[in-house]
């Protein structure tokens, strides 16, 4: 079988191990012309650990994996107004149990597939049935053409339609980008509230640096494509004056070597695949970081497409099992936690004040059930063992 994964960001390379392992010829085609490094850290929740387990990664993922002990809301003073520490809820918290930086579990991923084909600094511009065309000119057959390129997918919107149909925006954008370690997070990530919908965080990472974010609601959603000067233009005229560390987060931004800016989102796409194509994670579903479940649902979408794919005897078969698998898990991934943008960044003081109460009562009746079946999602599918993917593989070592 020959396949083509578009995008080599979390979900391709995941995938593109699985079948590679299964024997499948495969190439990954990424836009940008080398590994993105950018990224805070991300959460491997619930079955996506039992699928990286499988991989033989956890090992090389728990050695690499952020040493954050807890999540704080904090005020312009530093006070902490609610804070969770990382082993509530039995480590599927706020903070999760795993927490790896998005850039080192995607370099994992690249650095676990050395017989996959990568080719940087290209991408698709048409597909006809198998036939795939690329930006560079050349034009190839394959079986398969798996479309895990991100909430901006490119083979989405040439096999499956125009963004609009799939993508909702939800009112806001967010810049991450590395800083130096303040030295005083103690491995806890700090995050602040500003009235008129402004966010801004910091995370504790390996090493003597931190990774800040800032978000900010905005009802305009036409900014996703600035350069990057255009998008710390507008971060820093949205997030001046709104208090906190965020004076020192903006001095440090145009220095970060691995500044990342996108609008907030959620994809829903109602049948994953058109003929040949399908979709695989943010491509095809996406809860948008505010959902926390991106990073699991690619991890645990990888095997799954590839597992379905070496059982059935054709791809479109193979796609139907595979959504059908998923359907349950990737609908309550999508879900917004309560209160969705608005509590994530309140507008005013007092809906600031009462997303501090409500953290505070989180782990109390009755808000723990509810607290507790959002975050039990990421457990909601039971894997299937897949023959064809089972073959026993050392871990790869990995040289520092
Ligand atoms: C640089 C970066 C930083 C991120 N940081 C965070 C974070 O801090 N927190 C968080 O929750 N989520 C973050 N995300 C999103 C997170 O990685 C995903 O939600 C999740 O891991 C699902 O992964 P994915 O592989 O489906 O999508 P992504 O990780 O977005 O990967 C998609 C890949 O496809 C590539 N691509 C896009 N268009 C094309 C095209 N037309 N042709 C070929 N390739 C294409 C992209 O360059 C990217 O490498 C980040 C994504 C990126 C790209």
């Amino acid at each position: 079988m020959r396949v083509l994964i578009s995008g080599a960001g979390i979900a391709g390379p995941a995938c593109a191990f699985w079948l590679h392992r299964a024997g499948a010829e495969v190439t990954v085609v990424e836009r940008t012309a080398e590994p993105r490094p950018g990224g805070h850290a991300v959460d491997v929740r619930g079955v996506a650990r039992t699928v990286v387990e499988r991989m033989g990664l956890r090992e090389t993922i728990r050695r690499r994996q952020v040493d954050e002990r807890g999540w704080a809301m904090v005020d312009g003073t530093g006070r902490r107004l609610a804070e969770m520490p990382a082993d509530a809820f039995g480590g599927e918290g706020i903070v999760a149990e795993i927490e790896i930086a998005r850039g080192d579990l995607a370099r994992i991923l690249l650095d676990a597939t050395p017989g996959v084909d990568y080719r940087f600094g290209d991408r698709v511009t048409a597909i006809d049935d198998r036939t795939v065309t690329f930006a560079s000119g050349g034009t190839e057959r394959y079986d398969v053409v798996i479309g895990a390129d991100g909430v901006h997918s490119g083979v989405r919107e040439l096999a499956f339609g125009p963004r609009e149909r799939f993508v909702r925006y939800l009112g806001g954008y967010t810049a991450y980008f590395t800083v130096g370690d303040p030295g005083d997070l103690d491995h806890w990530m700090l995050m602040y509230n500003a009235p008129g919908g402004r966010v801004a965080y910091l995370r504790p990472k390996n090493g003597c640096t931190a990774k800040a974010g800032l978000s900010f609601r905005h009802p305009d959603p036409s900014y996703e494509r600035l350069t990057r000067a255009d998008a710390e233009r507008l971060v820093s005229d949205r997030m001046t004056g709104a208090g906190w560390r965020i004076p020192e987060l903006l001095a440090a931004m145009p220095g970060a070597g691995d500044f990342y800016f996108d609008s907030i989102n959620q994809v829903r796409v109602d049948r994953w695949w058109r003929g040949r194509a399908v979709l695989l994670g943010d491509a095809g579903y996406c809860g948008s970081p505010l959902a926390g479940l991106g990073t699991s649902m690619s991890l645990v979408g990888g095997y799954v497409l590839a597992g379905e794919l070496t059982r059935a005897a054709d791809p479109e078969r193979a796609f139907a099992t595979y959504q059908d698998a998923m359907a349950d898990y990737v609908e309550s991934g999508l879900e917004l936690p309560p209160g969705g943008m608005a509590m994530f960044a309140p507008m005013s003081r007092t809906a600031i004040r009462l997303r501090a109460f409500s953290t505070r009562m989180m782990t109390r009746w009755p808000s723990r059930q509810i607290a507790e079946r959002q975050f039990s999602k990421a457990e909601r599918i039971t894997l299937r063992d897949y023959p064809a993917l089972s073959a026993q593989i050392d871990e790869p070592v990995q040289h520092h």
